[in-house]
């Protein structure tokens, strides 16, 4: 099978729906047109709920009488909780940025009775506390659905592959985003970060890598958990963090005009101390010196430079800026230090004490500049290391070598992946960071979402979505998936299952403060007591 063109989003779509409307073999006797066209997306995430969106509103276009009469999307969901990052990344004190869940709730909303198990119904249907892999093979879905969407996500970590990086205090930013945010799989951290975070005020906590969860992982710890009550932050992390840590330091590997931060994040950094949270923020003029090379000069030149010009203006008023004498506590944003290794500590030593990081220079050309070692080292003390250098995707169970192990992706062209089993099933697409590695804001997956969906669209028009094949053995879509479960002893959570966990969220009587918008439930057993009682 040939690969298709690459298109741009919204061309895609277009030229998908004109497709799939002119296509000659969608003649009433196409056996397409008779049935039902069942599709599973896998990951509830903003790339997962776009997908859905936008493939319901592809289907459901009128000028499209002639596609499938009738069409079912299942967002399969390993947790009870939709939403992906949005409820488990996104920082507590954005809760503008966490808007994005009216959309999403939409997609399940504008459906016809998501409760009934009828695969004939139209519409979006959740099915939570699902997971693909563990309560369902790959392969399954694949013979129950005409279409299968993967969108689960990243959840796994780059690594250093420094020394010492296994040693205790050494935690990965994802584990630590997903602990203050109640993330069933991190709520445990609460015992190991009580003990290393004793007394935070009097505490370092360094953060390595410089993108926009280090900037979130840094605040955090500097508001504390005092300057975070009035936030959905879950009740565990408040005592652990306290009034905030003493210092904080971000270490960058390259010099700050290559830094990976947006300047809303950076300004964040700068107005703790302004906001009243005590809190002096630091950063190196000769530092910056370091890294304006000739190259970094020329990053900085025309309209794609713009950002970056705005940061270094920032940096350098903060970097001449007198620190508030009364600020407790400190964040530094270090820059042209790489860490080479985790230094146990001289009184327990498996636990962290510091990093040794190398100084680096900058080399090579404008928007490819390296860090280059220079052999001069510094130590910085620290009783907890967050590696914040990337989250990483995994294979599901037997994806072979549709997934590329060192790219932690899947192998796949404008969202069609190519080269699984096409006897065995449903055609195959992926949407998301799992499609295109760890990067890009929550608006970035709606042009990555439409791209999936014209391919899928272009497919079915062409027939390239392979026929399904299992329906002798098995029931069909929607209907076979419940089927599979009951008989697995899962409790399946729905979308008005759902609505009941997030009303007890919101139960004034759950909340500690006023503005508070949530208090998640962080145990998935709790989720499922607390749904058989209602
Ligand atoms: P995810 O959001 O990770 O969703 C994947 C979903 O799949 C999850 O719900 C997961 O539980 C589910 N899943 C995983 N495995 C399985 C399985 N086997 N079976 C069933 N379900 C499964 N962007 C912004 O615009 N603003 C921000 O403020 C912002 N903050 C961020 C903070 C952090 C800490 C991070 C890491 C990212 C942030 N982003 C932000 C980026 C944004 O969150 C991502 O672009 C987006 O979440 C990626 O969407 P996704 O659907 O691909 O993955
Ligand atoms: P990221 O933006 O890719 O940043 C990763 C950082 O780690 C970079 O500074 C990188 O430096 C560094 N790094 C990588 N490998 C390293 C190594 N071996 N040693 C030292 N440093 C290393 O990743 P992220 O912060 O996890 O964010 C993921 C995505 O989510 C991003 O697109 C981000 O914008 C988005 N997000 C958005 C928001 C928001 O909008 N508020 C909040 C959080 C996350 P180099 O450049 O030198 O490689």
């Amino acid at each position: 099978m040939s690969a298709p063109k690459a298109l741009t989003a919204r061309g895609a779509i277009l030229s998908g729906c004109k497709r799939l409307l002119s296509a000659r073999h969608y003649s009433s006797s196409t056996p397409l047109l008779d049935r039902h066209l069942s599709v599973a997306i896998v990951g509830s995430g903003p790339s997962g709920m776009y997908t859905a969106k936008y493939l319901q509103s592809a289907l459901a276009n009128p000028k499209l009488a002639s596609l499938p009469s009738t069409h079912s999307i299942d967002v399969i969901e390993r947790l009870p909780t939709p939403f992906g990052l949005v409820r488990s990344g996104v920082a507590p004190d954005h809760p503008e940025v966490k808007s994005v869940e009216k959309d999403f709730r939409e997609v399940f909303e504008r459906n016809i009775g998501d409760s009934s198990s009828s695969s004939r119904q139209l519409g979006v249907a959740f099915r939570g506390n699902v997971e693909v892999g563990r309560d369902i093979s790959l392969v399954e879905l694949r013979r129950l659905y005409d279409i299968v969407v993967l969108a689960y996500g990243c959840d796994s970590d780059r690594r250093l592959g420094i020394p010492g990086e296994n040693l205790q205090g050494v935690v990965s930013a994802r584990e630590f985003v997903g602990w203050y945010n109640g993330h069933p799989r991190d709520v445990d951290l609460t015992e190991p970060l009580s003990e290393l975070l004793s007394n935070p005020a009097e505490k370092s906590v360094s953060v390595i890598g410089q993108g926009n969860v280090a900037l979130d992982c840094a605040r955090v710890l500097a508001k504390g958990g005092e300057g975070l009550r009035s936030t959905d932050i879950s009740a565990h992390s408040l005592p652990v963090l306290g009034g905030g840590v003493g210092k904080v330091t971000v270490l960058g590997r390259r010099g700050h005009v290559q830094g990976a931060f947006t300047i809303k994040e950076l300004r964040e950094l700068t107005k703790l101390s302004k906001e009243g949270h005590g809190v002096s923020f630091h950063v190196r003029e000769d530092e910056l010196d370091l890294g304006m090379t000739d190259s970094s000069r020329q990053e900085l030149e025309g309209r794609l430079g713009r950002p970056k010009g705005r940061i270094n203006k920032l940096l350098r008023a903060a970097a001449a800026v007198a620190h508030d004498p009364k600020a407790a506590k400190e964040v530094h944003l270090r820059f042209l230090l790489n860490p080479v290794e985790f230094v146990p500590d001289t009184a327990d030593p498996t636990f962290v004490g510091s990093i040794i990081c190398e100084r680096t220079r900058l080399g090579g050309d404008p928007g490819k500049q390296s860090a280059v070692a220079t052999g001069e080292y510094e130590t910085i003390p620290t009783h907890l290391a967050l590696t914040s250098i990337g989250y990483k995707g995994k294979a599901l169970p037997g994806m072979g070598d549709i997934f590329n192990e060192s790219e932690g992706v899947i192998v796949n062209q404008n969202g069609q992946i190519y080269g699984a089993d096409e006897s065995t099933g449903a055609g195959l697409y992926c949407s998301g960071w799992i499609k295109r590695g760890p990067s890009g804001i929550i608006g970035t997956n709606i042009s990555d979402a439409k791209e999936t969906v014209a391919s899928i669209l272009r497919d079915i028009s062409t027939d390239v979505a392979p026929p399904h094949i299992g329906r002798e053995q098995y029931n069909h879509g929607r209907e076979g998936l419940d089927a599979i479960l009951k008989e697995r002893e899962t409790q399946v959570v729905d979308w008005p299952g759902y609505i009941k966990i997030d009303l007890a969220e919101k139960s004034a009587s759950n909340l500690r403060h006023e503005d508070q918008p949530r208090e998640k439930m962080t145990r998935v057993e709790d989720m499922l007591a607390a749904l058989r009682a209602l």
